[in-house]
């Protein structure tokens, strides 16, 4: 967390299936999705691969049990299969955000006071009310396409992981978490200079580490507690993380089998990331030539938190109309602020550095759900200059390796879940189709399905 700052209808049969077949388990008999074309997410050679997905004219995903069973052109339906004709639309894996913080909602209309919303939030939501807000922003989540979210952190006492498993019994709607527990971070975490007697509040929120046998315990903690992976808020406000702590916290979670993203902002953060060797450096705003090559040659994929230049305005106005000159005053730091950010994307790019797709939405957004707004990172990758089929590998299986899920979601492949999506005609043509997801499948369940 550290950016700045529709109304679906379901049919009586979708949400029956929803309430069912949460699980994953799916309708058992089979069903036959039909549509123009598909993508199938695949790359042949390492996420930074050239190599193209394939692209599958006239193309039938057959769905059993929850699972893909048949991906091709002209298939044949099975007998007794539910067909679904999507005409001209193009089915997608299901997509992922990498960066997710579903049980935040702040006003960012006021980007010097975020620390202060930050802490009212924190100080006046308790754990359980705002695993309650998660429910809602993870219905718009999955309903926007949105199959599988890392939420990494900012939710109150393990409230990430009391979602996950309500959405994994069938409790309620919502994306497949991969879940982080509290972050771990210096004293103070990211509010700011706090008095003592704050403490407690910044425990609410964060795990303080003080020397690396303190990380190792945090990162054993956090894995009691339910995490799934873990965040480490290497430069926060106001100390920082250092390395040793660093390389404390990846050797006790590697050694668990799970990975590690990092808040790193500035290169001096993301350095020290990397030379720790996480998984994922989040944000990476400012980072040197070097550190994007080692970046690299260790396979540590950047999640770029980026936002359109609408998107800065929006949360920065929110509902209100700014004056000429307040509009002229902050388009002047905005552009300069996309200047930088699609110049380290593209450095990025150019390195090898893997890309993985992550919003870090948790602002009210004027206009949009959580759903909608979570996609307009998409869009930022479009106007920096990635092309339609690299921001579907990084919101796919670029996404799905670097949450050690690789083997069950982010490509449309046989045995693999049978999370899919379908957007209106060819996103190679027009990648704004991408945020206009037509239809959601989840583990075999119809989520959403609109003419
Ligand atoms: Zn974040």
């Amino acid at each position: 967390m550290v950016k700045r700052i529709c109304l679906v209808l379901f049919c009586l049969t979708a949400s029956c299936l929803i309430a069912q077949n949460q699980k994953g388990s799916g309708p058992s008999q089979p069903i036959a999705i039909r549509a123009a074309r598909l993508i199938d997410g695949r790359q042949d050679g390492r996420p930074d691969s050239t190599v193209q997905s394939s692209v599958i004219n006239d193309a039938v995903i057959i769905v059993e049990a929850g699972k893909i069973t048949a991906v091709g052109s002209h298939l044949a339906i099975p007998p007794g299969a539910t067909v679904l004709d999507l005409g001209d639309a193009t089915l997608l894996p299901g997509l992922i955000d990498a960066h997710t913080h579903l049980l935040s909602e702040m006003d960012g209309t006021n980007i010097s006071l975020q620390d202060v919303e930050m802490l009212r939030i924190v100080a006046t939501q308790s754990t359980a009310e705002r695993a309650l807000l998660g429910a809602k922003l993870a219905r718009e989540d999955l309903e926007a396409g949105i199959t599988t979210v890392r939420d990494v952190g900012n939710s109150g006492v393990n409230g990430d992981v009391a979602l996950r498993d309500a959405i994994n019994r069938g409790w309620l709607p919502g994306p497949h978490i991969i879940a982080a527990t509290r972050a771990l971070a210096a004293p103070g975490g990211q509010f700011g200079r706090l008095i003592p007697e704050a403490q407690s509040i910044i425990e609410q929120e964060y795990v303080i580490l003080n020397g690396p046998e303190s990380a190792r315990q945090a990162v054993r903690q956090a894995l009691y507690n339910g995490a799934d992976c873990i965040k480490v808020i290497v430069n926060g406000n106001p100390a920082d993380v250092t390395l040793d702590e660093m390389k404390a916290v990846v050797v006790q979670a590697h050694t668990s089998g799970v990975k590690v993203a990092a808040h790193a902002t500035d290169e001096k953060a993301v350095r020290v990331a990397v030379e720790a060797g996480v998984d994922s450096v989040e944000h990476g705003y400012q980072v040197y030539d070097d550190t994007l090559k080692m970046m690299a040659e260790k396979h540590i994929f950047l999640v770029p938190t980026d936002g359109t230049e609408q998107e800065y305005l929006d949360m920065t106005f929110g509902t209100r109309q700014p004056t000429p000159e307040e509009l002229q005053q902050q388009n002047r730091w905005i552009k300069a602020y996309v200047v930088g950010n699609r110049d380290r994307l593209q450095r990025a790019l150019k390195f090898g550095v893997p890309i993985a797709a992550g919003s870090d939405m948790y602002l009210t957004m004027p206009h949009q759900n959580r759903g909608q707004a979570s996609l307009d990172v998409l869009m930022a990758y479009a106007a920096e200059g990635m092309t339609p089929m690299e921001i579907v590998h990084a919101a796919t299986s670029n996404a799905a390796e670097l949450l050690g899920w690789k083997d069950r979601i982010g490509t449309l492949e046989v045995g693999k879940l049978a999370d899919i999506i379908a957007v209106p005609g060819d996103p190679l043509k027009d990648v704004t189709s991408l945020v206009h997801a037509k239809f959601v499948m989840k583990g075999g369940v119809v989520i959403k399905n609109e003419k």
